[in-house]
C-alpha cells in the first residue's frame, strides 16, 4: 500500500497545500466538521482534496460523481474552509485507493469532478440541507439500502423483519 501510494505521490502533478487538516464551517443550523487527509492546488489555482483509502472494494463508478464524503469536502471548499491556504476554487475531490480495490500494482484514483461541471452545481449544498432537515426532525426515517448488508445496527433496524418493535 505504501508503495503504490508513493508512487501516485510522485507521479501526481498538483501542489500539495495541506495534510491531515481539520476543518469546520459553521452555518447556523449546520456545523460542518471534518479532517482531510489532503489538499491540492491544481494548476488552475483549484482545490484539489484527496481521501487516502485502503478500502478492499472501490466506489462503483457510476456513484462517484455524487460521492456525498466527496461533495461535502468540495461545498466546504466553497464555504471557505481551506481560504486560508488561497484555495477557494474546488477543482475536484478524489478517492486514492490503496488497498484491494486498487489496481494490482498501482493506486487507483476515483475522482470526482468540481460541483461547477455538474448538471445541477449545487447538489452538494442541497444534500447538506437535506441532512440537515432530516436529521433535526422529530422523526428520523430508516430506508433500505445498500449499506444495510453490513450496517452495524441492522438487527434493531425497523425496515428488516430481524429489526422489528418488540415493545409499545
Ligand atoms: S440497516 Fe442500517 S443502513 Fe439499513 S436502513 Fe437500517 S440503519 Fe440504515
Amino acid at each position: 500500500m505504501v508503495d503504490k501510494f508513493l508512487s501516485w505521490h510522485r507521479d501526481n502533478p498538483n501542489e500539495v497545500v495541506a495534510l491531515e487538516e481539520s476543518f469546520k464551517v459553521d452555518l447556523g443550523r449546520v456545523v460542518i466538521k471534518g479532517r482531510i487527509d489532503r489538499a491540492e492546488r491544481d494548476e488552475l489555482g483549484r482545490a484539489v482534496i484527496i481521501d487516502v483509502k485502503t478500502s478492499t472494494t472501490a466506489v462503483p463508478k457510476d456513484d462517484l460523481a455524487r460521492h456525498p464524503q466527496l461533495g461535502v469536502y468540495q461545498y466546504a471548499v466553497m464555504l471557505g474552509a481551506f481560504e486560508r491556504h488561497g484555495l477557494i476554487e474546488p477543482g475536484g475531490a478524489k478517492l486514492i485507493q490503496v488497498g484491494k480495490a486498487a489496481f494490482s500494482a498501482r493506486a487507483r484514483e476515483q475522482e470526482q469532478p468540481p460541483p461547477a461541471d455538474d448538471p445541477d452545481p449545487e447538489w452538494p449544498k442541497k444534500l447538506i440541507e437535506v441532512v440537515a432537515t432530516g436529521m433535526a426532525s422529530d422523526v428520523f426515517q430508516a430506508r433500505a439500502n445498500d449499506k444495510c448488508r453490513t450496517c452495524p445496527v441492522r438487527s434493531c433496524c425497523p425496515v428488516h423483519d430481524e429489526g422489528g418493535q418488540v415493545g409499545d
